[in-house]
């Protein structure tokens, strides 16, 4: 198995190659070569596994430079208990006669980021081996809230690794503020800048692409690289789950193998939902893959209409790892439903980046419409879908899983689908503890530790552990620097120690 990119299908790439780098020279972003698929045979043999089997068995199929037991080592050490709260690692959880819930943050973070970021770092050291890389791999993070704490409690003490993390000092909540403020290790390092989340994010891409600065911290034997979302390293451990959560649903008889299921995915930069449609491409009996946006619904058009168009307000909302215009992993899904037809992706995307917009054929329009459904749901429909999971179901939804609960609901409505369908659950209902009081008519406190006490108390759910002992951990960070000064920041870290 080797990797192109999507803006260059000539380049060819080992697994290794592509996690260490992260993105393509060209802009593009790397794609296998081809989709592996499952024989029926294969995919019931996953049936009995545990996680960490079935991990191993669809996550070696594409990382061909990695021997058997190095792929079964790194999962091993990803997903782990008490790492992981539950040991089935992807929890689901029945709602009714047709509709689940695949619980995806269980891990240390309390946030599905952890699905992906506790096994990049074990994928990461090996790739920096395979491909002769003597150099300390920086990686720098720009992050408006749940990928910084993830990737932190991921790499933390990870040989070979340093890391930096840029956050917005206004622009995150309490809770994850001090996650990330809080965080252990020797070689990270948390930074908040003076500046929005936007700035964060431009002030890491120029230190990338900065060749001067990357000569200078090489001298110093440093590489700089990236463990953001468009990574394929982040993308592969997602598929496991979308097969995990079909075999869960076999085993407990709320489907017959073989049958059909529907995904109902929370979506931001389009890599969770893209990885639904990987599994379906490897052979996964899927009908429909149902995209879900707050009122950042740009995608929701886009499935709509065909054209994509980011030219358009931008709103934060109480789902805020979903407030985003630009959603990266959408090119791949380009890719693939425009046949593979690299200069047809560099077109649209250099139409996104001059004029923030592009528009696609009927056919792929059409290619889009069989698999995907795109829906949306605004503040006060994620209020009332709190509201009603709560009471109809006695289950709590955190706001990203309560839109893609919300949209389920409509797509249900507007086409009498009765699909058993799995909503992906995305976040910890007491990570955004404020937002859902609220949905549930109680009281808000300023201070988030009385909000977790009290969604505790409401629902008889337990706090997070590591969550609950934010109260009690040093503050280790409390560097603010200009966001001019990044360049700076990130040098004096690199020189201490
Ligand atoms: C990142 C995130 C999302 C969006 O996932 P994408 O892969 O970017 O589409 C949704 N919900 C939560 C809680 C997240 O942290």
């Amino acid at each position: 198995m080797e990797f192109i990119s999507t803006r260059d299908v000539t380049l060819r790439l080992s697994a290794s190659e592509v996690i260490k780098k992260g993105l393509s020279d060209d802009g593009g972003l790397f794609v296998p070569e081809c989709f592996p698929t499952l024989s029926s045979e294969q995919m019931r043999a996953l049936l009995p596994m545990s996680y960490q089997q079935r991990a191993t068995a669809i996550m070696e199929l594409y990382l061909s430079d990695y021997t058997h037991e190095e792929v079964e080592q790194c999962v091993n050490a990803a997903y782990s208990t008490p790492k992981f709260e539950t040991p089935d690692i992807a929890h689901t959880v029945k709602l009714d006669n047709i509709t689940s819930v695949c619980e995806l943050w269980h891990g240390p973070t309390s946030a599905f980021k952890d699905m992906a970021l506790q096994m990049l770092p074990q994928l990461l050291p090996l790739a920096i081996r395979k491909t002769g890389e003597e150099r300390t791999v920086v990686i720098l993070v720009a992050t408006s809230g749940d990928t910084g704490k993830a990737a932190l409690e991921g790499f933390r003490d990870v040989a070979g690794t340093r890391m930096v993390v840029f956050y917005p000092k206004d622009g995150v909540s309490d809770i994850q503020r001090l996650q990330m403020a809080t965080q252990q290790g020797e070689n990270v390092a948390v930074v908040a800048i003076d500046g929005n989340f936007d700035n964060a994010q431009s002030g890491v891409k120029a230190l990338f692409s900065d060749r001067e600065l990357a000569q200078r911290v090489a001298r110093d034997g440093y590489l700089f690289s990236s463990a953001n979302s468009i990574n394929f390293g982040r993308l592969l451990p997602q598929i496991v789950y979308y097969f995990s959560a079909y075999c869960d649903l076999v085993n407990s008889g709320r489907l017959a193998f073989g049958d059909r299921v529907n995904f109902a995915v929370p979506t931001g930069n389009f890599g969770n939902i893209l990885a639904g449609y990987y599994a379906m491409r490897m052979g996964l009996p899927v009908s429909r893959l149902i995209c879900a946006s707050n009122r950042n619904n740009v995608l929701t058009d886009f499935f709509a209409s065909g054209t994509y168009d980011r030219n358009r307000p931008f709103y934060l909302t109480e789902s805020p790892s979903m407030d985003i215009l630009i959603s990266s992993n959408l090119e791949r899904l380009l890719f693939e439903l425009a046949g593979r037809d690299d200069a047809l992706v560099r077109e649209w995307m250099s139409s996104l980046a001059e004029r923030g917009t592009y528009s696609v054929p009927e056919t792929v329009e059409r290619a889009a419409q069989t698999v995907f459904y795109g829906g949306c749901c605004d503040s006060a429909g994620t209020s009332r879908a709190i509201e009603r999971a709560y009471s109809q179901y006695g289950y709590t939804l955190d706001p990203h899983t309560a839109v893609a609960f919300a949209v389920a609901q409509d797509y249900r409505e507007e086409t009498g689908d009765s699909t058993q369908t799995v909503i992906m659950s995305t976040a910890s209902p007491f990570k955004f503890s404020g937002s859902v009081l609220s949905a549930l008519g109680r009281r808000v406190a300023a201070d988030e530790f009385e909000n977790l006490a009290a969604l505790s108390e409401l629902t008889g759910l337990h706090i997070p552990e590591p969550m609950a002992l934010l109260q009690k951990l040093p503050v280790r960070f409390s560097d603010v620097c200009d966001k001019g000064d990044m360049e700076r920041a990130v040098l004096d870290i690199l020189q201490k120690k």
